[in-house]
Protein backbone atom coordinates (compact mmCIF):
# COMPACT_ATOMS: atom_id res chain seq x y z
CA UNK A 1 0.00 0.00 0.00
CA UNK A 2 1.90 3.13 -0.73
CA UNK A 3 2.16 6.05 1.49
CA UNK A 4 -1.09 8.29 1.56
CA UNK A 5 0.55 11.80 3.23
CA UNK A 6 -2.24 12.44 6.10
CA UNK A 7 -2.87 16.53 4.88
CA UNK A 8 -6.45 16.75 5.33
CA UNK A 9 -5.82 15.62 9.21
CA UNK A 10 -3.50 17.81 10.01
CA UNK A 11 -5.01 20.56 8.34
CA UNK A 12 -7.81 19.82 10.81
CA UNK A 13 -5.81 19.88 13.61
CA UNK A 14 -4.26 22.94 12.67
CA UNK A 15 -7.49 24.52 12.20
CA UNK A 16 -9.55 23.30 15.07
CA UNK A 17 -7.20 21.92 17.85
CA UNK A 18 -3.80 23.19 17.88
CA UNK A 19 -4.59 26.90 17.89
CA UNK A 20 -2.99 27.45 14.43
CA UNK A 21 -5.41 30.74 13.09
CA UNK A 22 -4.39 32.34 16.41
CA UNK A 23 -1.11 31.75 15.03
CA UNK A 24 -1.63 33.27 11.90
CA UNK A 25 -3.28 36.45 13.30
CA UNK A 26 0.21 37.26 14.92
CA UNK A 27 2.34 40.15 12.96
CA UNK A 28 5.26 37.52 12.47
CA UNK A 29 3.63 35.03 10.71
CA UNK A 30 0.91 36.87 8.53
CA UNK A 31 2.25 35.01 5.91
CA UNK A 32 0.99 31.99 6.55
CA UNK A 33 -3.07 32.18 5.26
CA UNK A 34 -5.08 29.71 5.11
CA UNK A 35 -3.98 29.53 1.18
CA UNK A 36 -0.46 29.02 1.84
CA UNK A 37 -0.57 26.85 4.34
CA UNK A 38 -2.87 24.70 2.49
CA UNK A 39 -0.09 24.88 -0.45
CA UNK A 40 2.34 24.50 1.66
CA UNK A 41 1.20 21.61 3.31
CA UNK A 42 -0.09 19.81 -0.43
CA UNK A 43 3.12 20.20 -1.86
CA UNK A 44 5.29 18.26 0.64
CA UNK A 45 2.28 15.52 0.53
CA UNK A 46 3.23 15.13 -2.84
CA UNK A 47 7.19 14.97 -2.82
CA UNK A 48 6.39 12.67 -0.08
CA UNK A 49 4.16 10.27 -2.18
CA UNK A 50 5.94 10.41 -5.22
CA UNK A 51 9.56 10.90 -4.51
CA UNK A 52 10.63 9.80 -0.78
CA UNK A 53 8.28 6.51 -0.30
CA UNK A 54 9.21 4.81 -3.14
CA UNK A 55 13.14 5.38 -1.17
CA UNK A 56 11.47 3.42 1.92
CA UNK A 57 12.25 0.09 1.14
CA UNK A 58 15.04 0.82 -1.18
CA UNK A 59 17.03 2.03 1.93
CA UNK A 60 16.44 -0.92 3.74
CA UNK A 61 17.67 -3.41 1.18
CA UNK A 62 20.55 -1.28 0.20
CA UNK A 63 22.00 0.19 3.43
CA UNK A 64 24.55 3.16 3.41
CA UNK A 65 27.79 1.83 3.34
CA UNK A 66 31.94 3.18 3.62
CA UNK A 67 34.24 2.90 0.55
CA UNK A 68 37.47 4.29 0.48
CA UNK A 69 36.70 6.40 3.16
CA UNK A 70 33.65 7.45 1.00
CA UNK A 71 30.04 7.30 2.03
CA UNK A 72 27.82 5.72 -0.66
CA UNK A 73 23.92 6.05 0.63
CA UNK A 74 21.02 4.23 -1.20
CA UNK A 75 20.12 4.25 -5.06
CA UNK A 76 18.03 7.25 -5.68
CA UNK A 77 18.78 9.32 -2.08
CA UNK A 78 21.06 11.50 -3.85
CA UNK A 79 17.75 12.58 -5.83
CA UNK A 80 15.32 12.78 -2.78
CA UNK A 81 17.67 15.28 -1.25
CA UNK A 82 18.09 17.23 -4.18
CA UNK A 83 14.37 17.22 -4.04
CA UNK A 84 14.15 18.25 -0.74
CA UNK A 85 16.33 20.77 -1.38
CA UNK A 86 15.10 22.51 -4.71
CA UNK A 87 11.83 22.44 -3.43
CA UNK A 88 12.64 24.58 -0.44
CA UNK A 89 11.43 22.32 2.07
CA UNK A 90 14.72 22.64 4.46
CA UNK A 91 14.51 26.24 4.32
CA UNK A 92 10.80 26.64 5.33
CA UNK A 93 11.31 27.95 8.69
CA UNK A 94 14.44 29.51 8.18
CA UNK A 95 15.36 33.17 8.09
CA UNK A 96 14.38 34.92 5.29
CA UNK A 97 17.00 37.33 4.99
CA UNK A 98 19.55 34.06 4.27
CA UNK A 99 17.49 32.44 1.29
CA UNK A 100 14.72 30.84 3.71
CA UNK A 101 10.64 31.27 4.07
CA UNK A 102 10.18 32.87 7.58
CA UNK A 103 7.15 30.27 8.05
CA UNK A 104 6.04 28.67 11.27
CA UNK A 105 7.75 25.99 12.53
CA UNK A 106 4.66 24.32 13.03
CA UNK A 107 4.30 23.89 9.08
CA UNK A 108 8.03 22.87 9.23
CA UNK A 109 6.90 20.43 11.71
CA UNK A 110 3.88 18.86 9.76
CA UNK A 111 5.99 18.59 6.71
CA UNK A 112 8.81 16.73 8.70
CA UNK A 113 5.81 14.49 10.00
CA UNK A 114 5.10 13.42 6.49
CA UNK A 115 7.93 13.05 5.22
CA UNK A 116 9.29 10.66 8.42
CA UNK A 117 6.34 8.64 7.29
CA UNK A 118 7.14 8.37 3.60
CA UNK A 119 11.03 7.84 4.23
CA UNK A 120 12.68 7.78 8.01
CA UNK A 121 15.93 7.14 6.50
CA UNK A 122 16.48 10.20 4.09
CA UNK A 123 14.33 12.76 6.58
CA UNK A 124 16.95 12.62 9.32
CA UNK A 125 18.99 14.60 6.84
CA UNK A 126 16.73 17.93 6.82
CA UNK A 127 15.84 17.67 10.42
CA UNK A 128 19.63 17.65 11.42
CA UNK A 129 20.34 20.33 8.86
CA UNK A 130 17.41 22.61 9.96
CA UNK A 131 18.36 22.03 13.83
CA UNK A 132 21.82 23.53 12.82
CA UNK A 133 20.34 26.62 10.73
CA UNK A 134 18.61 27.04 13.88
CA UNK A 135 21.12 27.06 16.36
CA UNK A 136 23.83 29.14 14.09
CA UNK A 137 21.13 31.83 13.29
CA UNK A 138 20.71 31.95 17.27
CA UNK A 139 24.21 31.84 18.14
CA UNK A 140 26.75 31.87 15.52
CA UNK A 141 28.85 35.21 14.24
CA UNK A 142 27.08 37.40 11.49
CA UNK A 143 30.22 36.19 9.41
CA UNK A 144 29.73 32.39 9.98
CA UNK A 145 25.78 32.65 9.34
CA UNK A 146 26.37 34.61 5.89
CA UNK A 147 29.22 32.30 5.32
CA UNK A 148 27.04 28.94 5.86
CA UNK A 149 23.15 29.54 6.37
CA UNK A 150 22.52 30.10 2.61
CA UNK A 151 24.25 27.23 1.53
CA UNK A 152 22.59 24.96 4.19
CA UNK A 153 18.99 26.65 3.93
CA UNK A 154 19.79 25.76 -0.14
CA UNK A 155 20.55 22.63 0.81
CA UNK A 156 24.01 22.81 -1.33
CA UNK A 157 25.37 21.65 2.07
CA UNK A 158 24.09 19.74 5.16
CA UNK A 159 24.24 19.72 8.95
CA UNK A 160 25.24 17.10 11.40
CA UNK A 161 24.91 17.16 15.48
CA UNK A 162 28.09 15.70 17.28
CA UNK A 163 27.33 15.55 20.88
CA UNK A 164 27.72 11.42 21.56
CA UNK A 165 31.03 10.36 22.38
CA UNK A 166 31.81 6.34 23.60
CA UNK A 167 31.84 7.69 27.79
CA UNK A 168 29.38 10.31 27.14
CA UNK A 169 25.72 9.30 25.83
CA UNK A 170 23.06 10.87 28.07
CA UNK A 171 25.70 12.31 30.51
CA UNK A 172 27.04 15.04 27.73
CA UNK A 173 29.14 16.78 29.91
CA UNK A 174 31.22 13.95 30.18
CA UNK A 175 32.27 14.98 26.59
CA UNK A 176 36.37 14.55 26.15
CA UNK A 177 36.71 16.21 22.85
CA UNK A 178 38.89 19.18 23.05
CA UNK A 179 39.51 22.62 21.58
CA UNK A 180 43.07 24.32 21.15
CA UNK A 181 42.81 28.00 20.04
CA UNK A 182 45.19 27.95 16.87
CA UNK A 183 45.77 32.19 17.41
CA UNK A 184 44.15 33.23 14.53
CA UNK A 185 40.49 32.74 16.02
CA UNK A 186 40.16 29.49 15.01
CA UNK A 187 40.56 26.00 17.34
CA UNK A 188 42.42 22.66 16.50
CA UNK A 189 39.50 19.83 17.37
CA UNK A 190 40.46 16.47 18.01
CA UNK A 191 38.58 13.88 19.74
CA UNK A 192 36.00 10.97 18.54
CA UNK A 193 32.57 10.83 18.25
CA UNK A 194 30.07 8.28 17.43
CA UNK A 195 26.74 7.42 16.35
CA UNK A 196 26.88 10.79 14.10
CA UNK A 197 23.88 10.46 11.84
CA UNK A 198 24.52 11.81 8.24
CA UNK A 199 27.85 12.42 8.87
CA UNK A 200 29.04 12.19 5.63
CA UNK A 201 27.55 11.41 1.80
CA UNK A 202 28.68 11.10 -1.55
CA UNK A 203 26.35 13.33 -3.15
CA UNK A 204 26.80 16.46 -0.45
CA UNK A 205 29.05 19.69 -1.83
CA UNK A 206 30.41 20.29 2.25
CA UNK A 207 28.91 18.92 5.49
CA UNK A 208 29.17 21.11 8.44
CA UNK A 209 29.19 19.60 11.89
CA UNK A 210 28.36 21.31 15.05
CA UNK A 211 30.42 19.45 17.58
CA UNK A 212 30.71 20.02 21.34
CA UNK A 213 34.41 20.31 22.93
CA UNK A 214 36.01 21.42 25.87
CA UNK A 215 38.57 24.66 25.62
CA UNK A 216 41.82 23.48 27.55
CA UNK A 217 40.39 26.37 30.46
CA UNK A 218 37.46 24.63 30.95
CA UNK A 219 35.57 23.77 33.86
CA UNK A 220 34.36 19.84 34.43
CA UNK A 221 30.92 18.99 33.45
CA UNK A 222 28.35 20.51 31.30
CA UNK A 223 29.35 24.18 32.29
CA UNK A 224 33.00 23.55 30.39
CA UNK A 225 31.61 22.55 26.82
CA UNK A 226 31.98 24.76 24.09
CA UNK A 227 30.42 24.76 20.82
CA UNK A 228 32.56 24.52 17.25
CA UNK A 229 31.66 24.43 13.58
CA UNK A 230 33.91 22.02 11.63
CA UNK A 231 33.43 22.29 8.02
CA UNK A 232 34.12 18.83 5.83
CA UNK A 233 36.13 20.98 3.46
CA UNK A 234 37.14 24.51 4.71
CA UNK A 235 35.38 27.33 2.59
CA UNK A 236 37.55 28.93 0.22
CA UNK A 237 38.09 32.68 -0.35
CA UNK A 238 34.89 32.35 -2.57
CA UNK A 239 32.93 30.43 -0.36
CA UNK A 240 33.15 27.00 -2.01
CA UNK A 241 34.25 24.31 -0.67
CA UNK A 242 38.33 24.25 -0.37
CA UNK A 243 40.80 22.02 1.22
CA UNK A 244 39.86 19.00 3.24
CA UNK A 245 39.53 19.50 7.04
CA UNK A 246 41.58 16.78 9.10
CA UNK A 247 38.21 14.88 10.29
CA UNK A 248 36.99 11.83 8.73
CA UNK A 249 34.48 8.51 8.86
CA UNK A 250 36.27 5.74 10.51
CA UNK A 251 33.11 3.41 10.55
CA UNK A 252 29.64 3.18 9.89
CA UNK A 253 27.21 1.53 12.17
CA UNK A 254 24.99 -2.33 11.65
CA UNK A 255 22.07 -1.56 13.28
CA UNK A 256 18.31 -2.86 13.72
CA UNK A 257 17.25 -0.54 11.24
CA UNK A 258 17.37 2.82 9.70
CA UNK A 259 19.90 1.09 7.33
CA UNK A 260 19.48 3.75 4.83
CA UNK A 261 20.88 6.82 6.98
CA UNK A 262 24.85 6.53 7.68
CA UNK A 263 25.67 6.70 11.35
CA UNK A 264 29.31 6.88 11.48
CA UNK A 265 32.16 7.00 14.26
CA UNK A 266 34.05 10.40 13.62
CA UNK A 267 38.12 10.86 14.05
CA UNK A 268 38.77 14.41 14.69
CA UNK A 269 42.76 14.87 14.30
CA UNK A 270 42.95 19.04 15.15
CA UNK A 271 40.22 19.68 12.17
CA UNK A 272 39.93 23.29 12.24
CA UNK A 273 37.14 25.06 13.80
CA UNK A 274 35.13 28.06 14.65
CA UNK A 275 33.35 28.84 18.14
CA UNK A 276 29.98 29.47 17.73
CA UNK A 277 28.09 31.36 20.70
CA UNK A 278 30.12 32.29 24.16
CA UNK A 279 32.84 30.04 25.52
CA UNK A 280 31.49 26.99 27.55
CA UNK A 281 28.31 28.57 27.19
CA UNK A 282 27.99 25.47 24.21
CA UNK A 283 25.28 23.37 25.71
CA UNK A 284 23.19 26.24 25.65
CA UNK A 285 23.66 26.81 22.19
CA UNK A 286 23.12 23.33 21.21
CA UNK A 287 19.64 23.45 23.35
CA UNK A 288 18.20 25.53 20.61
CA UNK A 289 19.62 22.75 18.21
CA UNK A 290 18.06 19.70 20.19
CA UNK A 291 14.98 21.34 21.45
CA UNK A 292 14.04 21.46 18.05
CA UNK A 293 15.16 18.38 16.67
CA UNK A 294 12.97 16.94 20.06
CA UNK A 295 9.77 17.93 18.65
CA UNK A 296 11.01 17.13 15.30
CA UNK A 297 11.98 13.45 16.56
CA UNK A 298 8.61 13.41 17.85
CA UNK A 299 7.31 13.80 14.40
CA UNK A 300 9.16 11.10 13.31
CA UNK A 301 7.53 8.58 15.19
CA UNK A 302 4.15 10.00 14.55
CA UNK A 303 4.90 9.99 10.81
CA UNK A 304 5.85 6.21 11.19
CA UNK A 305 2.82 5.18 12.86
CA UNK A 306 1.12 6.66 10.09
CA UNK A 307 2.90 4.56 8.13
CA UNK A 308 2.78 1.44 9.50
CA UNK A 309 -1.23 2.26 10.39
CA UNK A 310 -1.88 2.82 6.70
CA UNK A 311 -0.58 -0.43 5.63
CA UNK A 312 -1.68 -2.29 8.44
CA UNK A 313 -5.26 -0.80 7.76
CA UNK A 314 -4.96 -1.78 4.01
CA UNK A 315 -3.83 -5.59 4.76
CA UNK A 316 -6.99 -5.93 7.09
CA UNK A 317 -9.20 -5.09 4.58
CA UNK A 318 -7.79 -7.53 1.95
CA UNK A 319 -6.89 -10.17 4.21
CA UNK A 320 -9.26 -13.18 4.55
CA UNK A 321 -9.39 -15.44 7.75
CA UNK A 322 -12.24 -17.16 9.55
CA UNK A 323 -15.39 -16.17 9.99
CA UNK A 324 -16.37 -12.31 11.07
CA UNK A 325 -19.49 -11.22 12.37
CA UNK A 326 -19.80 -8.83 9.04
CA UNK A 327 -18.52 -11.75 6.82
CA UNK A 328 -15.11 -10.56 4.93
CA UNK A 329 -11.68 -9.59 5.34
CA UNK A 330 -9.87 -9.50 8.76
CA UNK A 331 -10.94 -6.24 9.69
CA UNK A 332 -14.26 -7.13 10.65
CA UNK A 333 -13.11 -8.83 13.34
CA UNK A 334 -13.24 -7.26 16.81
CA UNK A 335 -9.96 -7.26 18.13
CA UNK A 336 -8.36 -6.06 14.65
CA UNK A 337 -10.50 -3.29 14.81
CA UNK A 338 -9.57 -2.68 18.35
CA UNK A 339 -6.14 -2.53 16.89
CA UNK A 340 -6.87 -0.04 13.87
CA UNK A 341 -8.85 2.34 15.89
CA UNK A 342 -6.54 2.46 19.07
CA UNK A 343 -4.26 2.84 16.32
CA UNK A 344 -5.84 5.82 14.64
CA UNK A 345 -6.79 7.40 18.06
CA UNK A 346 -3.50 7.21 19.04
CA UNK A 347 -2.08 8.95 16.14
CA UNK A 348 -4.36 11.57 16.11
CA UNK A 349 -3.68 12.44 19.82
CA UNK A 350 0.03 12.17 19.51
CA UNK A 351 0.16 14.68 16.18
CA UNK A 352 -2.35 16.97 18.13
CA UNK A 353 -0.22 17.52 21.02
CA UNK A 354 2.97 17.87 18.69
CA UNK A 355 1.36 20.32 16.95
CA UNK A 356 -0.16 22.12 20.16
CA UNK A 357 4.12 22.28 20.83
CA UNK A 358 5.14 23.59 17.67
CA UNK A 359 2.14 26.34 18.01
CA UNK A 360 3.74 27.17 21.58
CA UNK A 361 7.25 27.56 20.18
CA UNK A 362 5.86 29.84 17.15
CA UNK A 363 3.64 31.97 19.50
CA UNK A 364 6.48 32.52 21.95
CA UNK A 365 8.47 33.75 19.04
CA UNK A 366 5.53 35.69 17.65
CA UNK A 367 4.63 37.61 21.02
CA UNK A 368 7.81 36.70 23.26
CA UNK A 369 5.83 36.04 25.98
CA UNK A 370 6.84 34.20 28.60
CA UNK A 371 3.49 32.13 28.94
CA UNK A 372 4.10 30.20 25.34
CA UNK A 373 7.53 29.74 25.94
CA UNK A 374 6.67 27.60 29.21
CA UNK A 375 4.36 25.77 27.68
CA UNK A 376 6.15 25.07 24.64
CA UNK A 377 8.82 23.71 27.00
CA UNK A 378 6.67 21.82 28.93
CA UNK A 379 5.03 19.95 26.19
CA UNK A 380 8.50 19.30 24.01
CA UNK A 381 9.18 16.28 26.47
CA UNK A 382 6.01 15.17 26.08
CA UNK A 383 5.51 15.37 22.61
CA UNK A 384 9.21 13.71 22.25
CA UNK A 385 8.59 10.86 24.80
CA UNK A 386 4.60 10.38 23.38
CA UNK A 387 5.02 10.77 19.67
CA UNK A 388 8.07 8.07 19.53
CA UNK A 389 6.38 5.67 21.96
CA UNK A 390 3.57 6.12 19.56
CA UNK A 391 5.71 5.34 16.49
CA UNK A 392 6.94 1.91 18.45
CA UNK A 393 3.29 0.47 19.51
CA UNK A 394 1.80 1.15 16.29
CA UNK A 395 4.22 -0.29 14.03
CA UNK A 396 4.39 -3.03 16.70
CA UNK A 397 0.19 -3.21 16.71
CA UNK A 398 0.92 -2.70 12.42
CA UNK A 399 3.16 -6.36 13.10
CA UNK A 400 0.35 -7.92 14.87
CA UNK A 401 -2.39 -6.94 12.73
CA UNK A 402 -0.38 -8.95 9.64
CA UNK A 403 0.09 -11.76 11.44
CA UNK A 404 3.09 -13.78 10.20
CA UNK A 405 2.96 -11.36 7.34
CA UNK A 406 4.20 -9.07 9.51
CA UNK A 407 7.45 -10.38 10.89
CA UNK A 408 8.60 -11.33 7.31
CA UNK A 409 10.04 -8.87 5.53
CA UNK A 410 8.21 -8.24 2.00
CA UNK A 411 5.46 -6.53 3.47
CA UNK A 412 7.41 -3.39 4.82
CA UNK A 413 5.38 -3.96 8.50
CA UNK A 414 8.50 -5.06 9.91
CA UNK A 415 10.95 -2.21 8.39
CA UNK A 416 8.88 0.70 10.22
CA UNK A 417 8.93 -0.84 13.80
CA UNK A 418 12.89 -1.62 13.07
CA UNK A 419 13.63 1.57 11.85
CA UNK A 420 11.19 3.99 15.12
CA UNK A 421 12.47 1.46 17.32
CA UNK A 422 15.38 4.20 17.81
CA UNK A 423 13.37 7.35 18.31
CA UNK A 424 12.53 6.88 21.69
CA UNK A 425 16.90 6.24 21.78
CA UNK A 426 18.35 9.44 20.19
CA UNK A 427 17.72 13.38 20.87
CA UNK A 428 17.35 12.63 24.84
CA UNK A 429 15.73 9.18 25.79
CA UNK A 430 12.55 9.08 26.93
CA UNK A 431 13.83 8.57 30.04
CA UNK A 432 16.23 11.76 30.08
CA UNK A 433 12.67 13.34 28.27
CA UNK A 434 10.50 12.27 31.36
CA UNK A 435 13.20 13.37 33.38
CA UNK A 436 13.34 17.00 32.12
CA UNK A 437 9.29 17.02 32.82
CA UNK A 438 9.52 16.17 36.39
CA UNK A 439 12.84 18.28 37.04
CA UNK A 440 13.16 21.43 34.98
CA UNK A 441 10.01 21.92 33.73
CA UNK A 442 8.34 21.86 37.07
CA UNK A 443 10.94 23.74 38.59
CA UNK A 444 8.58 27.13 38.00
CA UNK A 445 6.37 25.38 41.05
CA UNK A 446 4.18 24.00 37.86
CA UNK A 447 2.89 27.01 36.25
CA UNK A 448 2.97 25.14 33.17
CA UNK A 449 1.23 22.11 34.17
CA UNK A 450 -1.46 24.43 36.12
CA UNK A 451 -2.36 26.56 32.91
CA UNK A 452 -2.31 23.42 30.59
CA UNK A 453 -4.94 21.93 33.67
CA UNK A 454 -7.15 24.88 33.79
CA UNK A 455 -7.66 24.37 29.90
CA UNK A 456 -8.24 20.93 29.78
CA UNK A 457 -10.99 21.11 32.68
CA UNK A 458 -12.44 24.45 30.66
CA UNK A 459 -12.56 22.25 27.43
CA UNK A 460 -14.29 19.65 29.49
CA UNK A 461 -16.82 22.36 30.76
CA UNK A 462 -17.39 23.30 27.02
CA UNK A 463 -18.09 20.01 25.56
CA UNK A 464 -20.69 18.87 28.50
CA UNK A 465 -23.51 19.30 27.01
CA UNK A 466 -22.69 18.00 23.71
CA UNK A 467 -20.88 14.79 24.74
CA UNK A 468 -21.74 14.49 28.61
CA UNK A 469 -19.88 11.03 29.30
CA UNK A 470 -16.51 12.14 27.79
CA UNK A 471 -16.77 15.18 28.60
CA UNK A 472 -17.16 14.01 32.24
CA UNK A 473 -14.45 11.37 31.99
CA UNK A 474 -11.75 13.76 30.72
CA UNK A 475 -12.39 16.40 33.73
CA UNK A 476 -12.11 14.09 35.95
CA UNK A 477 -8.60 13.00 34.40
CA UNK A 478 -7.65 16.16 34.49
CA UNK A 479 -8.46 16.16 38.90
CA UNK A 480 -6.99 13.18 39.11
CA UNK A 481 -4.00 14.41 37.29
CA UNK A 482 -3.58 17.58 39.03
CA UNK A 483 -3.44 15.78 42.74
CA UNK A 484 -0.69 13.58 41.08
CA UNK A 485 1.52 16.95 39.83
CA UNK A 486 0.91 18.51 42.99
CA UNK A 487 2.40 15.27 45.16
CA UNK A 488 5.18 15.35 42.42
CA UNK A 489 6.19 18.84 43.59
CA UNK A 490 6.90 17.48 46.96
CA UNK A 491 8.57 14.54 46.49
CA UNK A 492 12.44 14.65 46.74
CA UNK A 493 14.19 13.99 43.95
CA UNK A 494 14.68 9.94 43.72
CA UNK A 495 11.03 9.51 44.14
CA UNK A 496 10.01 11.75 41.15
CA UNK A 497 12.39 10.39 39.20
CA UNK A 498 11.20 6.95 39.91
CA UNK A 499 7.79 7.86 38.64
CA UNK A 500 8.89 10.14 35.85
CA UNK A 501 7.94 8.18 32.64
CA UNK A 502 4.57 6.93 34.02
CA UNK A 503 4.08 10.64 35.01
CA UNK A 504 4.57 11.89 31.23
CA UNK A 505 3.01 9.11 29.79
CA UNK A 506 -0.44 10.35 32.11
CA UNK A 507 -0.07 13.69 31.20
CA UNK A 508 -0.12 12.50 27.54
CA UNK A 509 -3.42 10.17 27.94
CA UNK A 510 -4.82 12.99 29.88
CA UNK A 511 -3.84 15.58 26.92
CA UNK A 512 -4.85 12.88 24.57
CA UNK A 513 -8.45 12.85 25.90
CA UNK A 514 -8.53 16.73 25.55
CA UNK A 515 -7.33 17.08 21.85
CA UNK A 516 -9.70 14.24 21.22
CA UNK A 517 -12.71 16.53 22.82
CA UNK A 518 -11.64 19.40 21.13
CA UNK A 519 -12.03 17.83 18.05
CA UNK A 520 -15.49 16.33 18.69
CA UNK A 521 -16.32 19.77 19.42
CA UNK A 522 -15.14 21.10 16.46
CA UNK A 523 -17.34 18.24 14.62
CA UNK A 524 -20.40 18.83 16.21
CA UNK A 525 -20.41 15.82 18.53
CA UNK A 526 -21.38 13.31 15.49
CA UNK A 527 -19.09 12.00 12.67
CA UNK A 528 -16.00 9.96 12.43
CA UNK A 529 -13.53 12.22 14.91
CA UNK A 530 -16.14 11.85 17.39
CA UNK A 531 -16.17 7.95 17.00
CA UNK A 532 -12.76 8.43 17.78
CA UNK A 533 -12.62 10.25 20.61
CA UNK A 534 -14.79 7.85 22.17
CA UNK A 535 -12.86 5.32 21.40
CA UNK A 536 -9.60 7.26 22.82
CA UNK A 537 -11.78 8.23 26.18
CA UNK A 538 -13.49 4.79 26.36
CA UNK A 539 -10.42 2.81 25.82
CA UNK A 540 -7.17 4.40 26.26
CA UNK A 541 -7.64 7.28 28.54
CA UNK A 542 -8.41 4.79 31.70
CA UNK A 543 -4.61 4.12 31.22
CA UNK A 544 -4.11 7.30 33.47
CA UNK A 545 -5.41 5.65 36.67
CA UNK A 546 -2.84 3.01 36.97
CA UNK A 547 0.24 5.41 35.40
CA UNK A 548 -0.49 7.51 38.20
CA UNK A 549 -0.55 5.26 40.88
CA UNK A 550 3.26 3.89 39.11
CA UNK A 551 3.93 7.86 39.18
CA UNK A 552 3.07 8.28 42.71
CA UNK A 553 4.87 4.43 44.23
CA UNK A 554 8.13 6.18 45.01
CA UNK A 555 11.87 5.36 44.57
CA UNK A 556 11.93 2.50 47.91
CA UNK A 557 10.26 -0.54 46.52
CA UNK A 558 12.77 -0.29 43.35
CA UNK A 559 15.85 0.02 45.39
CA UNK A 560 14.82 -2.95 47.76
CA UNK A 561 15.49 -5.31 44.89
CA UNK A 562 19.17 -5.02 45.05
CA UNK A 563 21.46 -5.68 42.09
CA UNK A 564 22.43 -8.90 43.44
CA UNK A 565 18.52 -9.61 43.61
CA UNK A 566 17.81 -8.93 40.27
CA UNK A 567 20.34 -11.17 38.82
CA UNK A 568 19.40 -14.12 41.62
C1 LIG B 1 20.88 5.53 14.96
C2 LIG B 1 21.42 6.55 15.92
C3 LIG B 1 21.66 7.84 15.48
C4 LIG B 1 22.22 8.78 16.35
N1 LIG B 1 22.53 10.04 15.88
C5 LIG B 1 23.24 10.90 16.67
C6 LIG B 1 23.76 12.12 16.14
O1 LIG B 1 23.52 12.47 14.99
N2 LIG B 1 24.53 12.90 16.96
C7 LIG B 1 24.81 12.54 18.25
O2 LIG B 1 25.52 13.30 18.92
N3 LIG B 1 24.33 11.40 18.78
C8 LIG B 1 23.56 10.56 18.02
N4 LIG B 1 23.09 9.37 18.54
C9 LIG B 1 23.39 9.05 19.94
C10 LIG B 1 22.17 9.11 20.83
O3 LIG B 1 21.75 10.42 21.01
C11 LIG B 1 22.53 8.38 22.13
O4 LIG B 1 22.55 6.99 21.82
C12 LIG B 1 21.56 8.66 23.25
O5 LIG B 1 21.70 9.99 23.69
C13 LIG B 1 21.76 7.73 24.46
O6 LIG B 1 23.10 7.69 24.85
P1 LIG B 1 23.80 6.26 25.03
O7 LIG B 1 23.56 5.49 23.79
O8 LIG B 1 25.21 6.48 25.45
O9 LIG B 1 23.00 5.56 26.18
P2 LIG B 1 23.27 5.74 27.76
O10 LIG B 1 23.39 7.19 28.07
O11 LIG B 1 24.37 4.84 28.17
O12 LIG B 1 21.89 5.22 28.35
C14 LIG B 1 21.61 3.84 28.61
C15 LIG B 1 20.30 3.79 29.40
O13 LIG B 1 20.48 4.45 30.65
C16 LIG B 1 19.51 5.45 30.83
N5 LIG B 1 20.10 6.59 31.54
C17 LIG B 1 21.28 7.20 31.26
N6 LIG B 1 21.48 8.21 32.14
C18 LIG B 1 20.42 8.25 32.95
C19 LIG B 1 20.02 9.08 34.05
N7 LIG B 1 20.78 10.11 34.45
N8 LIG B 1 18.87 8.80 34.68
C20 LIG B 1 18.09 7.78 34.27
N9 LIG B 1 18.38 6.97 33.24
C21 LIG B 1 19.54 7.21 32.59
C22 LIG B 1 19.06 5.84 29.42
O14 LIG B 1 17.74 6.38 29.41
C23 LIG B 1 19.14 4.50 28.69
O15 LIG B 1 17.95 3.78 28.88
C24 LIG B 1 22.49 8.43 17.70
C25 LIG B 1 22.21 7.14 18.14
C26 LIG B 1 21.70 6.21 17.28
C27 LIG B 1 21.46 4.81 17.80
Amino acid sequence: MPYRAPVADIRFLLDHVAGFPELAATARFAEATPDLTAAILDGAGRLCEEVMAPLQRVGDLHPARLENGIVRTPPGFAEGWRAIAQGGWIGLAAPTRHGGMGLPQTLAMAVTEMMSGACLALQIAPLLTQGQIEALSHHASDALKALYLPKLISGEWSGTMNLTEPQAGSDVGAVRTVAVPKGDGTYAITGQKIFISWADSEFIGNVVHLVLARLPDAPPGTRGISLFLVPRNIPDASGDPGARNSLRVVSLEHKLGLHGSPTAMMDYDGATGWLVGEPHRGMAAMFTMMNNARLGVGMQGIGVAEAAFQQALAYARERRQGATPQGGAIIGHADIRRMLAAMRAEIFAARAIALSCAVAIDMADATEQADWAARAAFLTPIAKAHGTDTGVEVASAGVQVHGGMGFVEQTGAAQYLRDVRVTPIYEGTNGIQALDLVGRKLADGGEAAWRLLEEIEQGAEAARALLPEPAGDVWAAAETLRETTEWMLTQDQTDRFAGAVPFLRAWARVLGGHVHLAAARAEGGAGPRTALARVFVARLLPEHVALLAQARAGAAGLYALSDDDLAA
